[in-house]
């Protein structure tokens, strides 16, 4: 309980200062003296006085001079130093002790800069005190508006009178003084807390009340000041009229009464004293100003207290004591220190003011630390409240997004069965001669599928990504290749719509130019940027443009002559089914996949692309790679003859009758013999008695298998044949054909090292892979 400390503290402190004077050890007191105007050197006529004297007897008004002469009567000469001892002096003064000066303080010159009547301890060194009377005169200046006048004094030896009068001066004048400094500080550092927060008026109502007042209550110790009168009394008034509207303020802050009506008016009356006060400089209008201005503060000042204290005892009690005691005390004590300065309290008491204030300070440090301390509460509250409503929803997204996949997988699973049928009996129905009406439905019934198959194709491609299914195989790779690759593909796409499409290299590079990167996944990403580049562009032409950046680097730039993307689109066209302009899904338009591929395949590469484009202008697309010095690469697209599976063994198990039929049909119509089957182990079944009927010339070089079978899947069933196989000296070569996106079937088919083909898929595709397996094989 630290303010239990401090409250023991304080009391063992006024108990100190309270006892202060009963410790004094005095060897003699002088009470009796004699005042006269002026300095002593005038001697102008001396009336007999009692200290404590205010020089009320003579009628002597501040600012002014006086001079005090008082006797002490001494046995016998001291021999160890002596000290007079004086509690109220004021700031200005000398003192001869036997026509000896001792001490003269701001005496110099003719002006009064006296501002406060302080303890001193006069040193009289041996000699000075004589045996019998010793005459002491002490001329003394006061500054106006403070109290005139000395205290009694007391002399002794110096030893005896050090500690006693060290523990009053720092109990009456240092313990007050160092308060109010302290407490003016932490009111501009409240000031700051409202710099930080404009919107808690009350930080700077209290702050700037505290600072004005503390300092002014530190003023009050202050031995001499050197500016003009009239401007310290204006300073002094100004000051009152502040800390009233700040008390104001404050305290209707603190009791929550709404200020918006009366702080207005409150800022323009003190605004009026100030300036009226200034205006009044020096004259005596001044003072009829604060006959009007007083009043007024008192009464403001008292509703204010009252409501304070009223707020204070709601709350908490050690507040409401502190709360209660600062402005109530603080109150007392500006009326007590009113008084001191009348001739009605004698010179040695003591201003209460500058030990109130800082209770008031202490009281408004317990709301601010209770609020401080409620703050950090609820904000921790909220923290642990906001994380577990953060875990709660990611969970509930986590949740939400499993089933969407599994929803998705399973909904493209059975998607790509019927399309992957329909794909190859449209290539089979092509092959066939027939009459021109029907050669054109079969046309509009191929290019539907297609439309259906990149849906199919880029939502497995990103399921893929995903999944982290993508292997990437980093290689150098002579970017013309590449390009060559691209153009067979696209060429006839920019032909039919009259664009010219380009492949620009640096001036001093020859085409052979290699970066490091994976062939398969530049080329898609390039693929995909030219045919968007020709899709979105109805005149001009298409150029693919290679520069150098950097020593190192390679960026090659896709720029179109289209229809531009507006800045607000250049970022959201990389989102999922995200297409400028086609809220109507019209699919002739693309699908919306492309980009998002092209982004998550170019973050594999550890590339960026980087989209600049103006509407109406054109677009220009960008992907950097790294350079390659080895001037080697692998051919991208092989060609085919016409009947490239002539004298091979097909095996199929697929579960899809019209899929397996068409499969069937599509492989014999490449020249190959094929056997098929709806399930693995009817195949399996069949198997020994197969491998034994069947001479060497008939067995199978390829087993075509769907992945999701009834009873065992297309992995155990190329597996265990590809086993059963290897012991009787025949090597197969076996392609899984996949209609799955869920990424964790994607996951394990790609770990298990066998050829996977997606469905759906076109004939050149397929006829694509069952070489380049059979290539693998025969190397
Ligand atoms: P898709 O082309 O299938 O619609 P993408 O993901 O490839 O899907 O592109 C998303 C959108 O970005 C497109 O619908 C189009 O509005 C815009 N876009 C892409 N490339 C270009 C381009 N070169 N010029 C203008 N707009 C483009």
């Amino acid at each position: 309980m630290n303010w239990l400390k401090y409250a023991r503290h304080l009391g063992v402190l006024l108990v100190l200062w309270t006892l202060g004077g009963a410790w004094a050890a005095p060897s003699i007191v002088v009470t009796n003296a004699t005042l006269a105007k002026g300095l002593c050197s005038e001697h102008q006529q001396e009336i007999a006085v009692k200290l404590p004297d205010d020089w009320k007897a003579h009628n002597i008004k501040p600012p002014a001079v006086a001079c005090y002469r008082a006797k002490i009567f001494m046995a016998h000469s001291p021999t160890i130093a002596w000290a007079l001892r004086i509690d109220r002096l004021p700031g200005n003064h000398r003192i001869t002790v036997n026509g000896i000066q001792l001490t003269t303080r701001h005496m110099e010159g003719a002006d009064v800069t006296s501002m406060a009547t302080l303890p001193y301890l006069i040193e009289l060194p041996v000699n000075v005190l004589l045996a019998g009377d010793n005459d002491i005169e002490i001329d003394v200046r006061m500054g106006p508006f403070r109290k005139p006048g000395i205290s009694p004094m007391t002399a002794g030896p110096i030893a005896l009178m050090r500690a006693d009068f060290d523990t009053w001066t720092s109990l009456t004048v240092d313990l007050p003084k160092t308060l109010n400094w302290t407490v003016a500080g932490m009111a501009l550092f409240l000031l700051l807390a409202w710099r930080a927060r404009p919107s808690d008026k009350v930080f700077a109502y209290f702050g700037g009340l505290m600072v004005i007042m503390s300092s002014r209550n530190a003023f009050y110790f202050l031995e001499t000041i050197g500016w003009p009168i009239p401007i310290v009394d204006w300073l002094f008034f100004s000051s009152h009229a502040v800390t009233s509207f700040y008390l104001v303020a404050f305290g209707m802050s603190y009791a929550n009464v709404d200020l918006s009506r009366i702080i207005n008016p409150l800022r323009v009356l003190v605004v009026t004293f100030i300036l009226g006060s200034f205006a009044a400089l020096g004259t005596p209008h001044l003072d009829t100003l604060r006959l009007i201005a007083y009043p007024i503060m008192m009464i403001g000042g008292i509703v204010v207290v009252i409501k304070v204290v009223q707020t204070a005892w709601k709350r908490d009690w050690v507040e409401a004591v502190f709360m209660t005691a600062g402005p109530v005390g603080t109150y007392i004590s500006v009326a007590h220190d009113y008084l001191f300065l009348t001739p009605y309290l004698d010179v040695t008491d003591l201003y209460w003011t500058p030990y109130c204030t800082p209770i008031i300070f202490l009281g408004y440090a317990l709301t601010l630390m209770r609020k401080f301390v409620d703050t950090m509460n609820l904000s921790e509250r909220m923290n642990i409240t906001l994380e577990e409503r953060v875990a709660e929803r990611t969970r509930a997204l986590e949740v939400a997004n499993q089933s969407k996949t599994r929803f998705l997988a399973s909904a493209s699973h059975d998607l790509r069965q019927p399309t992957a049928a329909i794909g190859l009996l449209v290539s089979l129905l092509r092959q066939q001669k027939v009459a021109p009406e029907v050669k054109e439905l079969t046309d509009m019934l191929d290019e539907a599928v297609a439309s259906m198959e990149s849906l199919l194709v880029g939502l497995l491609d990103i399921s893929r990504l995903d999944a982290g299914a993508v292997q990437v195989q980093f290689q150098p790779v002579c970017l013309n290749d590449v390009f060559q690759a691209v153009r067979v593909h696209e060429k006839s796409a920019a032909d039919a719509k009259g664009l010219q499409l380009r492949f620009r290299f640096p001036a001093n590079a020859g085409p052979h130019l290699t970066v490091l990167t994976d062939p398969v996944l530049i080329h898609g990403v390039l693929r995909n940027l030219v045919a968007n580049a020709i899709r979105y562009t109805q005149q001009g032409g298409v150029l693919v443009a290679v520069r150098r950046h950097g020593k190192r680097r390679l960026r090659i730039e896709i720029w179109d002559t289209g229809i531009g993307i507006a800045p607000d689109q250049q970022e959201r066209i990389f989102d999922e089914f995200y297409q400028v302009g086609n809220s109507a899904r019209d699919r002739t338009r693309g699908i919306g996949l492309g980009l998002a591929i092209v982004r998550r395949t170019a973050s594999l590469l550890g590339e960026q692309i980087t989209v600049k484009s103006r509407v109406g202008r054109g677009s220009c697309f960008a992907i950097e790679l790294p350079l390659n010095h080895v001037n080697t690469s692998k051919p991208v697209a092989p060609s085919s003859p016409q009947h490239p599976m002539a004298g091979r063994n097909a095996w199929i198990v697929e579960d899809d009758p019209i899929l397996r039929r068409a499969l069937g049909e599509m492989l014999q119509s490449w020249g190959a013999q094929v056997r098929t089957w709806p399930d693995g182990e009817a195949l399996l079944d069949e198997l020994p008695q197969l491998l034994a009927t069947t001479n060497r010339a008939q067995r199978p070089d390829i087993l075509i298998t769907d992945y999701r079978l009834p009873g065992i899947n297309g992995l155990q069933l190329s597996q265990t044949i590809q086993a059963y196989l290897r012991e009787s000296g025949v090597s197969l070569y076996t392609l899984i054909i996949s209609g799955d996106t869920d990424p964790a079937e994607i996951a394990r088919l790609s770990a298990s090292g066998q050829v996977v083909m997606a469905k759906p898929f076109r004939s050149e595709r397929l006829l694509e892979q069952l070489l380049a397996l059979h290539q693998a094989k025969a190397a």
